[in-house]
């Protein structure tokens, strides 16, 4: 796209978008929109103009021409068209495309810390260009060899690393060719000290978060069928539990029910997101989870643990599960009819989680074992942690 293009696209949708965020986005990396939570948000309008690949200025316009004539009303509930919707054909997943040996090589499209100053550690949003040869899923992963050689095999490529994808099919660019992660960057403190020790911080969450626009990254998959999406009941109910990067997927699942206009899949249910972090300024991808509950209150319910800042009704820490209890009539009734609910983050959140639903299954005199056993019969139990 030609600056000029560029420049036309925006200069219309800041009318309704936010200009900083645009004119960021736009002079960094002309196929992407910020991400950055800490900053206002943009329109989808802002999303479309910025994203769809205007190969001339006359298609620039055709999109301007698209703003202009949307009322700022239309514009935040409309959604942003997708292509190749070919995407939509398959009946089944894919999966491993690309296997250690014989990975792909992607492009890194653009690297941004998306949590604010005062968040313990960085978490970075990383769109890669797969030119639309790795397809994905929503709710799949894709497996990434950091370069370099495998200190425990010497001579040997590094192990592959498992990140979840944080887009749709049709990727932040809405053309299926760009897959996005959520990485948190793996730093080792010395626990005598209290000092980072460089030599141990993990090697693949540094190479992601420090790699820049045009490096080559070796992909393997895509991988992973426990957190599709089941698309079956377009009404269904989808809880859906997260802390910290563990939110990944469910951006990608956000993204499909409320942003984009995917052919043949309106969604009308209720999707529901807890979300633990630490503190306000870790909160991942907050713009787009608020724009959602703004759009579409009657569909979207979006509840926030924040630890290092609020506290639970014992007066301890607000973890995800103290939310969960906080809802747990309401959560066991949804289950009761059949809702979806996935858990993804690190492994340490489980534990908690299932004493919650243990305690509150028993307080309302059910078996809290029988109850999971039958959720995992009907598929409606999906866990991802690691
Ligand atoms: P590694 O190099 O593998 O090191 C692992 C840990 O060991 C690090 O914390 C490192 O600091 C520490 N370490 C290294 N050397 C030493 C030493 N000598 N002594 C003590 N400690 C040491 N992660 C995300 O950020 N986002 C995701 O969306 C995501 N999705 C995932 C999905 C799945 C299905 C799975 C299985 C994992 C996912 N992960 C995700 C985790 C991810 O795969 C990696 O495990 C993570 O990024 C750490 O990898 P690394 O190469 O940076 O660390």
């Amino acid at each position: 796209m030609s600056h000029s293009a560029v420049s036309q696209a925006a200069a219309v949708s800041v009318s309704v978008g936010n200009e900083r965020s645009l004119r960021r986005s736009v002079f960094k990396q002309s196929n992407s929109i910020s991400f950055n939570s800490k900053s206002s948000s943009s329109s989808w309008t802002s999303s479309l103009a910025l994203n769809q690949k205007t190969t001339s200025i006359r298609d620039a316009k055709r999109y301007t021409n698209t703003t202009v004539c949307m009322s700022v009303q239309q514009t935040s509930s409309s959604k942003v068209l997708v292509s190749p919707i070919e995407l939509e054909d398959p009946k089944e997943p894919p999966l491993n495309l690309y296997k250690p040996k014989d990975s792909y090589t992607a492009k890194i499209v653009s690297v941004e810390r998306v949590v604010g100053p005062k968040a313990p550690g960085e978490t970075c949003h990383i769109v890669i260009d797969h030119d639309g040869n790795l397809p994905y899923w929503e709710g799949q992963s894709y497996g990434v060899i950091p370069p370099g050689e495998n200190p425990k095999k010497p001579g040997a490529p590094h192990n592959v690393r498992l990140y979840s994808i944080a887009s749709t099919r049709y990727g932040d660019s809405f053309d299926g060719k760009t897959a996005s992660l959520c990485v948190r960057r793996a730093v080792y403190y010395d626990p005598e000290t209290g000092k980072e020790d460089p030599s141990k911080n993990g090697i693949c969450s540094n190479f992601l978060c420090d790699s820049k626009p045009g490096d080559k990254i070796q992909i393997t998959g895509p991988s992973g069928k426990v957190m599709l999406l089941p698309e079956k009941d377009p009404n269904a109910t989808h809880i859906m539990i997260a802390t910290g990067t563990g939110v990944a997927p469910y951006r990608g699942y956000l993204r499909r029910l409320f942003m984009e206009n995917v052919p043949n899949y309106k969604f009308g249910g209720l999707a529901w997101l807890f979300l633990g972090v630490a503190n306000t300024d870790s909160l991942l991808y907050d713009d787009e989870f608020s724009k959602y509950l703004k759009d579409h209150p009657e569909n979207f319910r979006f509840d926030k643990a924040l630890s290092r800042e609020e506290k639970n009704k014992k007066g301890g820490k607000m973890y995800v599960q103290d939310k969960i209890e906080e809802y747990s009539d309401e959560i066991f009734k949804l289950l009761d009819n059949g809702a979806h609910i996935y858990f993804c983050g690190l492994k340490g959140m489980m534990p908690g989680i299932q004493d919650t639903l243990k305690r509150v299954a028993e307080e309302r005199g059910e078996s809290w074992d029988l109850k999971l056993s039958q959720l995992r019969k009907n598929k409606q139990w999906h866990v991802e942690v690691y």
